[in-house]
């Protein structure tokens, strides 16, 4: 197999010099490669050599990159040859921020569309959910999922009224996909204890309309004592596990469909994942981010980040919630909300000492932390917390993560800088989410989801889709990133632009830096793991508000086809 002396040599075959030797040494017997792709616009992230012709793999990994006579002179009489035709190829797609629930999207009731942007009406809403009810027995939730409160062809929020259409005997939800709000009906409310009276527990609120009754939206932490309430559906220990086994099963699918073959997973099924992989099932790389449970055993064991393999890999932690949500106007602002009266900072969800307090924990026990902050003043809490661990507890090593990072200003990206963290922000919503920048204002919006100012800064800023809240196409959301135009043509911080390279490399490189796996993964270079994606088109040269119309034609993880068109 190849030796490190030898990978390390095989590096240079992309420069074109040690193509030579490998066209001698490697075409002949068994050693020459299982696979050549030639004839590609290949776009490769290595800023050695960024576009080439042709690549080879063997095994799993890239081993020679150049001219189409340099690779293609490495084949034997067993090398699969792959004409590409002039399509375009680019490295794996990498996604450091998704909550991959695939059993919500096979078994539970979908009330909008998670991939792609489109309008619902309050009135399907209420008819699936109707339905969902007659199949359940009294007292027990039904609930819908990926409600987006700006995709509703009525223009207007679900109410409790709306819900209590659906049932009047059983508690109702509808969860926002941003996850930080829910919306039930009046039974539910009952159930929860909650009456127009409740005063907003800390970090949340339950809303109301202009008489003070109760709207039936409910945000962030209040929403715990109505969620405790109520019977949900029951399965036995197996179906549980069968259930989350499919579930993971069906969003790798997904996940290869849109090019992506390495995703940092928010906690879940980490033997599921196991069982899927033995099975052949696993069609992505999994930096598995643990919370709760597995993060104490995590500590308990000493195991730390980059335990596991090219598969399956515990990486930083799952997002340790310190504010609310962008999308749903719950982020924690130094500046009060346009419009909202009294005057509304948004929600923090954790205090500094309780953040210190975890921050250090974690981080003593050779962790990379990960912290949700969207909010300014949610940010400089997480820097306070990481600058002061560091201090006590040097650890140069670590690559601390800040999920969203949304709205930065540049005291802020100079201390995440020289902290060296690394912020995956979202990248769909800059044209998926373009109907809820009006809420911030055009001066904000030139703030957030930054990454033009994090890369004039030298961060190697990562992309976050954070699925379910956002789609998770790649393309979606370099084009969102390049253009800064949402799907109602609108654009929002148009100065934050990046070029189409650039967004490759957040979406690839800098997706593998965030794992510490800069060296295996994330650009087509000699000695990595052969990840990539066939594209029929070249988002180079396509109309840039065409980009995420591209055609994925074939996705490959390790050298293996997990999506054909
Ligand atoms: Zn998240």
């Amino acid at each position: 197999m190849i030796g490190r002396n030898r990978r390390g040599f095989l590096g240079l075959a992309g420069a074109g010099l040690g193509a030579a030797w490998a066209s001698s040494a490697w075409a002949a017997g068994d050693t020459a490669p299982d696979q050549v792709v030639f004839n590609a616009r290949v776009y490769t992230v290595d800023p050695a050599m960024p576009k080439a012709q042709a690549f080879a793999v063997r095994g799993g990994r890239f081993i020679a990159v150049g001219t189409n006579e340099e690779v293609r002179g490495l084949a034997g009489p067993r090398t699969q040859l792959f004409d590409a035709k002039g399509m375009t190829v680019v490295p794996g797609f990498i996604d450091c921020h998704n909550h991959a629930g695939g059993d919500v999207l096979l078994y539970e009731v979908l009330v909008g569309n998670p991939f792609e942007v489109e309008f619902v009406t309050i009135g399907s809403i209420v008819g699936k959910l109707r339905a969902k009810a007659q199949a359940l027995p009294a007292d027990t939730w039904v609930e819908g999922f990926f409600y987006d409160d700006t995709k509703v062809k009525d223009g207007r929020l679900i109410t409790a009224a709306d819900l209590d259409k659906v049932s009047t005997t059983q508690p109702v939800a509808v969860h926002h996909r941003g996850g930080h709000t829910s919306f039930y009906n009046s039974r539910a409310l009952a159930m929860g204890g909650i009456t127009r009276d409740t005063p907003n527990p800390p970090g949340g609120t339950f809303d109301r309309d202009p008489t003070g009754a109760l709207n039936g939206r409910v945000t962030d932490r209040a929403r715990a004592p109505i969620d405790r309430a109520g019977l949900r559906q029951r399965f036995t220990p197996e179906q549980e596990a069968q259930r989350s086994r499919e579930g993971l099963a069906h969003i790798s699918k997904q996940f290869v469909r849109f090019g992506l073959t390495s995703v940092h997973h928010e906690g879940g099924d980490l033997a599921g994942l196991q069982a899927i992989r033995a099975r052949g099932d696993l069609r992505h790389r999994v930096s598995y981010e643990a919370q709760g449970p597995e993060l104490e055993a995590m500590i308990r064991a000493g195991l730390k980040t980059g335990f596991g393999d090219e598969w399956i890999k515990l990486g930083a932690t799952s997002e340790h919630t310190v504010d609310g949500s962008f999308s749903e106007r719950t982020m924690a602002l130094s500046h009060p909300y346009a419009g909202v009266s009294p005057p509304y900072y948004g929600n923090l969800t954790e205090t500094q000492a309780d953040l210190d307090a975890w921050i250090e924990r974690v981080h003593r026990a050779g962790i990379d932390v990960n912290c949700h902050a969207n909010g300014d003043v949610a940010i400089a809490r997480v820097l306070n917390s990481v600058e002061r661990a560091q201090k006590l507890f040097p650890r140069p090593e670590a690559r601390p993560k800040i999920t969203h990072c949304t709205i930065v200003d540049d005291g802020l990206i100079a201390r995440i800088k020289a902290a060296n963290i690394t912020p995956a922000c979202f990248t769909s919503y800059t044209y998926y989410n373009t109907d809820k920048f009006h809420f911030y204002g055009a001066e904000m919006m030139e703030h957030a989801m930054a990454f033009r100012s994090f890369l004039d800064a030298g961060v190697p800023v990562a992309a976050g889709s954070d699925f379910s809240p956002g789609p998770f196409a790649p393309l979606m959301g370099i084009q969102g990133m390049v253009t800064r135009t949402g799907w109602n043509d609108e654009t929002w911080g148009a100065s934050q632009r990046v070029s189409v390279d650039e967004a490759l490399r957040i979406n690839t490189l800098n997706g593998a830096h965030a794992s510490h796996e800069e060296d295996i993964k994330g650009s087509i270079t000699a000695g990595k793991l052969a990840d990539y994606v066939i594209l029929a088109d070249d988002l180079h040269t396509v109309d840039p508000k065409k980009i995420k119309d591209i055609q994925i034609v074939r996705t490959v993880t390790g050298g293996t086809t997990m999506y054909q068109a």
